[in-house]
């Protein structure tokens, strides 16, 4: 006995009170190679019973024994099994998937079951010889005439060689002679050994039958055997299909069915790349900031020194204007104060140096020209060859000039002998200087202070000569690492002391930027839960779109987390699309805000690395996943035998 029906009675709840019995105590035996028909007048309950037989329905009382085994004690794993390896069902509308051709309609049981491409190609076109479609391949359903698409219903009914075929009204839908050529096919399939239930109206396809069901009002009123009874013996089935759909053939599945809605899903994956371009973009300014920064200093100033200025009483560092911080490095240390800069940790030498600044009496002239500068400063262990972009460090009675001061002249000021004229104290100095080399490139973001470095000593001298005093007013702390470099800075800062200039304006530029990078962040992260929620509204749309399919899906034994998969897979499709138009999309902001900030500084601002493109691609792919979860739920949840009568 291969399928055995036990006292079973099913009602449909109509709303919450009333209940209307569709099935009222059933009992039927069935064996393999018989050709049943169940006829009765419509709305008799016979689909009921198809749908409880395949294992789609399980809200019901009584028995159902598939070899003995009852179904309602299987567990959800196995009644899936049940119904992809052992229950072949054929509908009367056909319920072939639209978008995937012929052959992926027929195999998509295998693919189901992760059967290999090869395997189940080989096994499609076996089986479309047999139901005359093999030249059909290739075509999608809609291209076929109704009778095609009942052949390609029954092969892939056939696909996984089950046991029991489920055919509810498959010629309803046909004129005579197409439902003639499918009950000749079905026929065949009975001859193998194989159970076949065909439910139907047609009074020539229950004589082709050789037993026949009468049922009425949810009972069975007649139960005759036709013709002699063909009980055939079905060969050992062997038990394949042990595996389920691995997440490459979801996505394969995804890729055809988001082909059909390329433009529904390219807008929304460019939507959605918005937030992920903001990231993106977002970290490369602050690391192309973070690099400039570094580079700056570092091409003015030795990094292993620290410059220690005092704060100023007399003028407003907190304004926006830089002339007022220029103004600050001028109250002269004292001894005691040097000491204890002496005492910070990790400092190994400590230097003392002059440094004024001055908008308005500081000059050098060349012949007849003569061009101001904004900062003097004595040279120290600050300065090294590595700053001098061209000539040599100064010796005594040598000064070193910025490049960009050197470019206003006509001709370069290299080994050329130049007067110098500054002012400490409110004297006047004078002083013939040779300029022995350039520091600092011309165009950088510094170039607008030029500085002009001394010997102490010639400074001094200068001064005695006017009368004036030079008290250090700049103190340079060397250190030996890098590393620890920021803990000194860190404390002369809490002992109430300042930095460079440079460090100040550095200070000031990256204030601004942390502003901006706030900014981007918010618009990152509204960007990016608007496109999760996006791609929640357009997958979810997906899943009512498609619930037809996913009855058939299950039918054909797809398990929920089959059903689950397809449209995560089909979510991190969106996510990685739309994580490459951002990264694409961030490139060619990259370039273009290169291209300006490069006219403008000769620097590139925004510097994507790598791991920031992959840092998008990911947060895309697993917000895009996360998105798509709720829905996929929600699909993989649908029940199997509402969604087929959905049309
Ligand atoms: P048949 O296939 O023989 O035409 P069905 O098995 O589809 O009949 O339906 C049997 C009875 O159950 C019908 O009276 C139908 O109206 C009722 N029925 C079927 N599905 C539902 C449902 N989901 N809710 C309520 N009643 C239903
Ligand atoms: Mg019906």
């Amino acid at each position: 006995m291969l399928l055995k029906i036990n006292q079973l009675t099913k009602s449909y709840k109509i709303n919450r009170e009333e209940k209307f019995p569709a099935l009222k105590g059933v009992d039927l035996e069935f064996n393999k190679g018989e050709m049943i028909a169940v006829i009765g007048e419509s709305g008799s309950g016979k689909s009921t019973l198809m749908n409880v037989l395949g294992g789609l329905d399980k809200d019901y009382q009584g028995k159902v024994l598939f070899k003995g085994k009852d179904l309602k004690g299987l567990k959800e794993k196995e009644l899936d099994k049940y119904r992809k390896n052992q229950v072949g069902f054929i509908f009367q509308s056909f319920n072939l998937i639209p978008h995937l051709s012929v052959l992926d309609n027929i195999t998509i049981a295998m693919t189901l079951s992760n059967i290999g491409k090869e395997e189940r190609t080989k096994r499609a076109k076996e089986i479309l010889k047999e139901v005359g479609l093999e030249d059909q391949m290739k075509k999608k359903p809609n291209q076929l005439s109704g009778g095609q698409k009942q052949r390609v219903a029954i092969a892939r009914a056939l696909i996984n060689d089950p046991e029991i075929i489920l055919a509810d009204e498959p010629t309803g839908s046909l004129d005579s002679e197409t439902s003639a050529q499918i009950m000749k096919i079905i026929e065949k399939i009975a001859d193998q050994g194989k159970l076949v239930i065909i439910v139907t109206h047609s009074e020539r396809v229950a004589k082709n039958c050789n037993r026949i069901v009468e049922i009425a009002d949810g009972l069975i009123i007649k139960d005759q055997k036709n013709n002699d009874s063909r009980v055939l013996p079905s060969e050992k089935k062997s038990e394949k299909g042990k595996q389920n759909l691995s997440f490459m053939s979801a996505i394969g599945l995804s890729f055809k069915n988001m082909r059909e809605k390329l433009t529904r899903n390219i807008l929304v994956a460019l939507g959605a790349s918005i937030g992920i371009t903001s990231v993106i973009i977002m970290l490369s300014i602050g690391n192309g900031v973070e690099k400039y920064i570094t580079n700056t200093m570092n091409e003015f100033v030795n990094p292993l020194v620290v410059e220690v200025n005092k704060k100023s009483q007399t003028t407003d560092t907190t304004t926006q204007n830089p002339g007022s911080i220029m103004m600050a490095a001028t109250t002269p240390f004292t001894d005691e104060e040097i000491a204890e800069l002496a005492q910070v940790k990790d400092v190994k030498e400590v230097e003392k140096a002059y440094a004024k600044t001055s908008y308005n009496s500081f000059s050098i002239q060349l012949g007849e020209e003569k061009k101001a500068f904004q900062s003097l400063a004595t040279l120290s262990k600050n300065v090294t060859s590595e700053n001098i972009t061209e000539g040599d460090m100064p010796k005594a009675g040598e000064i070193l000039i910025s490049a960009s001061l050197n470019e206003q002249y006509a001709e370069s000021l290299i080994g050329q002998e130049v007067i110098l004229n500054t002012e400490v104290g409110g004297k006047k100095l004078e002083g013939t200087y040779v300029v022995s080399g350039l520091f600092g490139e011309i165009s950088s973001m510094m170039s607008n202070i030029n500085i002009v470095y001394l010997n102490y000593g010639d400074l001094e001298s200068m001064a005695v000569e006017a009368g004036a005093v030079i008290e250090p007013n700049t103190v340079y702390l060397s250190t030996d690492k890098e590393s620890k470099v920021q803990g000194i800075k860190d404390t002369i800062k809490e002992m109430g002391y300042e930095g460079s200039i440079q460090e100040q304006l550095l200070e000031m530029f990256t204030e601004m930027l942390s502003v901006m990078t706030y900014i981007l962040s918010a618009i990152a992260a509204i960007s990016l839960v608007v496109s999760a929620i996006m791609i929640l509204v357009v997958l979810y749309i997906s899943v009512v779109e498609r619930t037809k399919e996913i009855g058939v899906l299950k039918a054909i034994g797809a398990r929920r987390k089959d059903i689950k998969r397809i449209f995560v897979a089909e979510a991190f499709l969106i996510g990685l699309v739309s994580g490459l138009i951002g990264i694409l999309v961030a490139v060619l902001l990259m370039l273009g805000i290169n291209f300006l900030t490069n006219k403008l500084y000769e620097v590139d601002l925004v510097v994507i690395s790598v791991y920031y493109a992959l840092f998008g691609l990911g947060v895309s792919i697993v917000i895009s996943v996360l998105a798509g979860l709720y829905p996929a739920a929600k699909g993989a949840r649908l029940d199997p035998v509402e969604s087929l009568r959905r049309e």
